[in-house]
């Protein structure tokens, strides 16, 4: 199960806008964007002019790593989405949110995505009854997911309940603090999807 081990603010400062990988820092003035809000290498602060072919791979590259997926994964996604009927960019974003670390991180039982999908894959959640540790699980209308027993002891797990306690999950998603339970109520709409992305040029560039 690959993923993305290099530097994150690296990937928000080619993008041009924070992402949000890192969770705490990304709201503090450490936040590499803030410090340094221009691309990085040697030609960062260079040419500006991008064609259409690079607007659409930029909107691509920064849909991948906002929700720190791999080229071929996210691709799979895509191929997917353009399968399902309707709108294939807004299928795709739907697809993404799906994703159960993702579903995590909105619940706010995690500070970022990263942090979600390590806590997935250290088998600290349960859906609909059973360990389910794999960070790229579709969750499907109905579905509950809820902290391990076990897990509520660990000093991470215990902030990041707090944590969620004062979170308000988007409209498609509810959490009872009590019970430390999310539910999944319906399906994202594109509106309640806030990711920063024009799917449309996605799209444009996987049909060429
Ligand atoms: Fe992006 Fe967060 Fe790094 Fe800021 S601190 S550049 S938002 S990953």
């Amino acid at each position: 199960m690959a993923r993305y081990t290099g530097a994150q603010c690296k990937l928000c400062r080619r993008e041009g806008q924070k992402l949000y990988l890192k969770g705490d820092r990304c709201y503090t003035g450490k936040c590499g964007i803030d410090r340094r809000s221009y691309a990085p290498g040697q030609h960062g602060q260079g040419r500006k002019k991008i064609s259409e072919y690079g607007l659409q791979l930029r909107e691509k590259q920064k849909a991948r790593r906002f929700y720190g997926i791999l080229e071929k994964q996210f691709r799979n996604y895509y191929f997917k989405a353009s399968r399902q009927p309707g709108v294939t960019g807004e299928n795709l974003l739907r697809l993404l949110e799906r994703r159960l670390d993702n579903v995590v991180y909105r619940l706010g039982l995690a500070a970022s995505r990263n942090e979600a999908r390590q806590l997935v894959r250290h088998g600290h959640f349960v859906v609909n009854g059973r360990k389910t540790n794999i960070p790229s699980f579709l969750v499907r209308v109905g579905d509950e997911i809820v902290v391990r027993e076990k897990s509520k002891e660990s000093p991470r797990v215990k902030e990041l309940i707090e944590r969620a306690a004062d979170n308000t999950p988007p409209a498609w998603l509810e959490y009872d603090a009590e019970q430390l339970k999310g539910r999944v109520v319906a399906l994202p709409s594109r509106e309640q999807i806030d990711a920063p992305v024009q799917e449309t040029l996605i799209v444009e560039l996987y049909s060429k």
